[in-house]
């Protein structure tokens, strides 16, 4: 076992709690479970305008209904307190003045319009565009004088001329030259912190040890890294996880459709089925099949975490849906099934299982049992149609005289038709179903009530 892992999860509540982000919280929550640490929420709500309780209190119930329990978050305090970026403004302030004053960052000036131009001109020159450094050595009559003209400045950290190296817990070693990166704003004009300055800085004194996030950060962490290197905090482990992309590579993104937790919630997946499909996503794992969650931890290996994308398919989430529901006793399904439910006994529920992945699978069966069936799609036709009117004639007798009993209604119908195998079977379970596939057809059979059972039947015995 490794030390302890202070390891945490920090959400800006600027929009529903998606896969992506789930997915890095799982594997901090993971690390810190694993190795007895602890896993702090921490909300990144520096940004007013975007930010909003809503979402704060949706993304807490998500991460509480997947099972990601935190041990120190704005809801339970803990020794870091606050654990909303938004209540440590003033602290941030003080490490502005103290920057400033040890000459460490400054006042910048420069309006949108000549930071849009500056960079237009070092494009043209064939420069990738950066902070051409205009107010780092502004004199103080120069200030005062921009100052009188009403401009509220930018603070700007001023990049020291180095060379900036950390091992990346996925990527392993990095190197970046402080020179390409141009001085950077850390506070903006408005008076609040940029996000990369609160979240070094809050990793740093709420002694997280191990930071793992989506890739899109990597370029962010030199910066950072400077951040906490110039204000004497210690820095943490970082690493960046392959992103989670849809099918067609593209970043997982509302465009691949919903993606948002409360949204797989709502269609009936279990949590357990989310947390196993996220546990093979962009983390090699040593185990392939169905875990509970109590068995996630001792099955997390950091080094096992991938750079590579990864790809995020529908249909493994249903499959880790149906292993998930097999795990669950007679009154957790029929829990689940929920509304869906209404008085159907516990027969009609036991034979359905096998094919209900999600509570509305259930309604079309209780059509197909008690209701009137749905048109019949070609190849179901085909079947039907290759059957031909003798054989439905001779099924309806064999139905009457079996009543209802699949065993006894196939020996006569195959001594009537001489037909067998699947050419017995497909067609009696298209007429009486529609479908090709489904719950065992005896037992089908068995809770259909047999006039429902005869009209259809009888349905294809006139049609020639
Ligand atoms: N609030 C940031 C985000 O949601 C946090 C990034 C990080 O984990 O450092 O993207
Ligand atoms: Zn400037």
């Amino acid at each position: 076992m490794s030390l302890p892992a202070i390891t945490r999860f920090a959400p800006s509540p600027t929009g529903a709690l998606h896969l992506g982000n789930v997915r890095t919280a799982l594997f901090s929550y993971l690390w810190a479970r694993n190795s007895g640490g602890r896993f702090i929420l921490r909300i990144e709500d520096t940004d007013g305008e975007r930010s909003q309780a809503r979402f704060r209190d949706d993304l807490m119930a998500q991460l509480r209904w997947l099972g990601l329990e935190w041990d120190e978050g704005p809801d339970i305090g803990g020794p870091a307190t606050p654990y909303c970026q938004a209540e440590r403004g003033a602290y941030y302030q003080e490490l502005f003045i103290r920057l400033e004053t040890q000459g460490l960052a400054y006042p910048c000036y420069c309006t949108p319009a000549e930071l849009e131009l500056s960079r237009k001109l070092q494009r043209m020159a064939g420069k990738p565009p950066r902070y051409a450094g205009t107010c780092r050595h502004l004199s103080a009559v120069e200030r005062g004088q921009h100052e009188a003209r009403g401009l509220r400045p930018s603070l700007r950290f001023a990049v020291p001329p180095e060379v900036i190296e950390f091992v990346d817990i996925v990527h392993g070693p990095q190197r970046y030259d402080a020179g390409d990166i141009g001085d950077f704003i850390i506070r903006r004009e408005d008076g609040t912190s940029a996000f990369f300055f609160c979240n070094a800085v809050d990793d740093a004194v709420m002694g997280i040890t191990h930071v793992l996030r989506g890739d899109d950060h990597l370029t962010n962490t030199p910066r950072q890294l400077m951040i906490l290197d110039a204000l004497g905090l210690r820095r943490p482990g970082y690493g960046h996880v392959g992103l989670l992309v849809g099918t067609d590579g593209a970043p997982l993104s509302k465009r691949h459709g919903s993606t948002s937790v409360h949204d797989f919630r709502e269609r009936g997946f279990l949590s357990i089925a989310i947390l196993n499909q996220l546990f093979r996503l962009g983390h090699a794992s040593d185990i392939d099949g169905w875990l509970p969650k109590s068995d996630m931890p001792k099955h997390f290996r950091p080094e096992h975490l991938g750079r590579a994308p990864a790809r995020f398919e529908d249909a493994q989430l249903m499959h880790w849906q149906k292993e998930s529901l097999q795990h669950l006793s007679v009154p957790q399904f029929t829990d689940w099934l929920g509304q869906g439910m209404g008085d159907h006994d516990s027969t009609i529920v036991d034979l359905l299982r096998p094919n209900i992945l999600l509570p509305t699978d259930l309604a079309p069966w209780l059509t197909v049992l008690r209701g009137t069936l749905p048109l019949f799609g070609p190849n179901e036709q085909q079947i039907i149609n290759k059957a031909g009117s003798k054989f439905f004639q001779a099924a309806v007798g064999a139905l009457v005289e079996s009543n209802g009993d699949l065993k006894i209604l196939i020996k006569i119908l195959k001594e009537l038709t001489g037909a067998k195998g699947p050419d017995l079977f497909m067609p009696l379970r298209v007429a009486l179903t529609a479908q090709t596939h489904g719950p065992e057809l005896a037992s089908l059979l068995k809770l259909m009530p047999l006039n429902i059972a005869l009209t259809r039947l009888k349905l294809h015995a006139q049609n020639i």
